[in-house]
């Protein structure tokens, strides 16, 4: 495995799916749902891969469309992160705004309903995109959090690490003027937030006054090698591989279809609108994320 990126590029703004992978039809959760245990039936137990789609019904958005362009400005980058405090002013300014709607929000029925594929053993690991950490809140106990937890910072120099909660907390002392606005939170923590702040004072690494950054892979970041290898493994040692709720416009989710591909694991997608995947499928499922896993575990 020789280049390991969370990468944008070039899945950039203007990135469609391509036009060759038609969107699978629309299915009724009842027949889809039916579709995905007769698959979980031949291939019991299962990698499974999960994305921001899993996570909208609680209340943090999508970062794209059904055709998997953008539905909003692009997260921030990792080195843009690194190089400029504007940025860095800026991502800590609206997470003020951002992140306690993200630490106040609750697993969904879908979170619930993969924990029990767990409980039925048909989930080997739960390998997530997301950084929010439902599944775990779901009682999910096997789960990789690929791009890292938002729920806790570390220092970009040294060894210090400490729950993004006490980072918020000295940050809103420190910038009491930047506490009170509201906007729609972003998947990361983020929010959206047009306002100046070249006034807001940012929190350093107690210990060595070094840049503090949530425990997230942002885009143009690497996925730790060693994490990925990890869940690759848990694949390899897997009847298939079931994407649930991700589009795969991001190689490092899009990899496992091409390594379950290259294994000859059978791979299934449960997805409201198209996936980069389409043609390395054997089951395709465009429908209602939620209802359709209500639907699977109740044949199982
Ligand atoms: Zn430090």
């Amino acid at each position: 495995m020789s280049e390991i990126r969370h990468r944008s590029r070039p899945f950039s703004s203007a990135q469609r799916l391509p036009d060759t992978d038609i969107t699978p039809n629309a299915h009724q959760p009842e027949q889809a749902g039916a579709m995905l245990a007769d698959y979980m039936h031949s291939h019991p137990r299962l990698l499974i891969l999960t994305g921001a789609g899993v996570s909208t019904d609680s209340g943090i958005p999508d970062y794209r469309d059904g055709d998997g362009a953008w539905k909003r400005k692009q997260p921030v980058q990792h080195q843009a992160f690194m190089d400029s405090v504007q940025i860095r002013q800026r991502y800590w300014g609206r997470s003020l705004i951002g992140w306690p709607l993200m630490r106040n929000a609750s697993p969904n029925a879908s979170h619930h309903h993969i924990s029990q594929l767990e409980m039925l053993n048909h989930s080997s690991l739960v390998v997530t995109q997301n950084v929010d950490r439902l599944h775990q809140k779901a009682g999910t106990q096997a789960v990789t959090d690929l791009h890292g937890r938002a729920d806790e910072v570390l220092c970009m120099s040294c060894d210090y690490r400490c729950m993004r909660d006490e980072v918020h907390q000295r940050c809103a002392i420190l910038n009491p003027q930047f506490c009170a606005f509201t906007a729609d939170v972003a998947p990361d923590g983020d929010a959206d937030l047009d306002i100046d702040f070249a006034d807001f004072r940012l929190e350093d690494c107690p210990l060595c006054g070094g840049i503090l950054k949530p425990d997230v892979v942002f885009f143009g970041d690497y996925v730790p090698k060693k994490r990925v290898n990890a869940a690759l493994d848990a694949l390899k040692a897997s009847d298939g591989l079931l994407v649930i709720g991700s589009s795969l416009m991001v190689y490092s989710g899009f990899r496992f279809c091409r390594y379950a591909h290259e294994w000859g694991k059978p791979i299934a997608t449960l997805n409201l609108g198209r996936t980069r995947a389409e043609s390395l499928a054997m089951l395709r499922l465009n429908a209602s994320i939620a209802d359709t896993l209500q639907v699977c575990v109740s044949q199982l």
